[in-house]
């Protein structure tokens, strides 16, 4: 049986590989020339993901590639002492088995687990997918295939063809993120430093295994702003006017903007869509049910959602009628409550009025004083949903399995 991936990211290379563990043939179209190396980001593993990444044989090189980030010292606007945060800790409440890597590293150790038993073609994007199955693209010929899966992120190609304009999904929750590569000034190693003020917060991380550091912007405006995803430089604009009276290192970051290699500018936006399959099309991560970036964990999530969608097709020996809802019955509650966990987490980070800011520097105070064990208790008796990673139960779909983990 043949199935067709869209995007090489996270999502696309992992369900890649659980197909091809169940004996699909797997093809997966990137758009961009190479894997992205792109400067990228840092991604949070909780435990359900850690747990498949055991599963496929990676998670040796995973914990080898992780940041290893363990402090966070974040100073807020009108207080001249910072507050100091112990990472570890704060993890340790959220889930009891994390790792923290850059995205483009979790996309490579995923595709080198895949790359012998998939066909990936790159630099080529899907133009149609008609109802029987032959999918025409920008540059290779038409072929058919028996299923196809968008993998292709928050703004995901597939989607836009087979369920309408991103708009009719699309839910902003309130504020904007940039990331952008910078030389590390600092000299910051497994630590993140920052200023937070009411509706917006810049920081700046590095790591030992990193080249450069990445400054991380999130901003609050009253209404959504108008712009194209793909319009950097009024992205760019849009960061220095909103940054433009902001202390700490800002004008320095600020600054950075004209010669940095690595930009990335996207609205926190959340994906609602009822259904994400239709007739022999499925969507997958981001693509299908991105919580909002950088605030709802979706990269665990969309790790779950590969390996159940692969699962499912395996028990339903490839019937998209039985395997899609099924798949989506599976990871549907964890989907909706990523997506309620991320408007608060949103509302909590970039707080829009001074109460909103006290509380956050209060609640990071206590972070700190906190020893990690009392950390976890509290999180599971008080911040509803925060533990909802560690909450999932990941089914076993061992017996549909034609070949098992290649060692690494
Ligand atoms: C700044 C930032 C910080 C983040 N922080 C966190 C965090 O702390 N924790 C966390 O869990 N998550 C975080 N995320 C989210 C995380 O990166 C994504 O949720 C995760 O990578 C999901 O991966 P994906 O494969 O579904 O989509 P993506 O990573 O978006 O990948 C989509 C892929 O599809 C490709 N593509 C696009 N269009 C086409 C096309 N037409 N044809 C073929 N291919 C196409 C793209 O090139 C890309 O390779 C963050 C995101 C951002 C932006």
């Amino acid at each position: 049986m043949r199935v067709l991936i869209s995007g090489a990211s996270v999502a696309g290379p992992a369900l890649a590989y659980w197909l091809t563990r169940y004996g699909f043939e797997v093809t997966v179209v990137e758009r961009a020339p190479a894997l992205r190396k792109t400067g990228g980001h840092a991604v949070d593993l909780f435990r359900p993901a850690l747990d498949i990444a055991e599963r496929m044989g990676v998670l040796d090189r995973i914990q080898e590639m992780k940041t290893g980030t363990e402090r966070l010292t974040m100073y807020t606007e009108g207080h001249e002492r910072p507050v100091v945060v112990e990472l570890r800790r704060m993890m340790a409440g959220v889930s009891d088995r994390h790792a923290e890597i850059m995205r483009d590293d979790l996309s490579e150790i995923f595709f080198d687990a895949t790359r012998d038993d998939a066909e990936y073609v790159f630099g080529d994007s899907i133009t149609a997918i008609s109802g029987d199955g032959e999918v025409t693209f920008e540059r290779g010929q038409a072929r058919r295939f028996d299923l196809v899966v968008g993998a292709d992120g928050l703004h995901s190609n597939v989607r836009r063809l087979v369920f309408g304009p991103e708009s009719d999904f699309s839910t902003w929750i309130g504020a904007y993120l940039a990331v952008v590569s910078v030389p590390n000034f600092l000299g910051l190693d497994a630590t993140v430093e920052g200023l937070s003020g009411v509706g917006r917060m810049a920081a700046l991380y590095g790591a030992a295994r990193l080249p450069d550091a990445r400054a991380l912007f999130m901003f609050r405006p009253a209404e959504p702003i108008d712009y194209h995803y793909r319009d950097v430089e009024r992205q760019k604009d849009l960061l220095r006017e909103h940054f433009a009276d902001f202390g700490w290192h800002v004008p320095r970051l600020l600054a950075e903007l004209d010669t940095t290699p690595a930009f990335y500018f996207d609205s926190i936006t959340q994906l609602r869509l009822d259904s994400w399959s239709r007739g022999r099309v499925t969507l997958v991560g981001d693509a299908g049910y991105c919580p909002g970036p950088a605030v709802g964990g979706s990269t665990s999530l969309a790790v779950v959602g590969a390996y159940v969608l692969a699962g499912e097709l395996a028990a339903a020996g490839g019937d998209p009628a039985r395997a899609f809802p099924a798949y989506e019955a599976e990871i549907g509650e964890y989907v909706r409550r990523s997506r309620s966990f991320a408007v608060s987490a949103a509302r909590k980070l970039v707080p829009g009025s001074p109460g909103g800011l006290w509380a956050l520097r209060a609640a990071a105070g206590l972070i700190g004083l906190m020893p990690a064990g009392v950390t976890r208790a509290v999180s599971k008796l008080g911040a509803r949903g925060v533990r909802l990673h560690d909450e999932i139960a990941l089914k076993d779909y061992t017996a549909h399995e034609v070949r098992t983990a290649a060692r690494p």
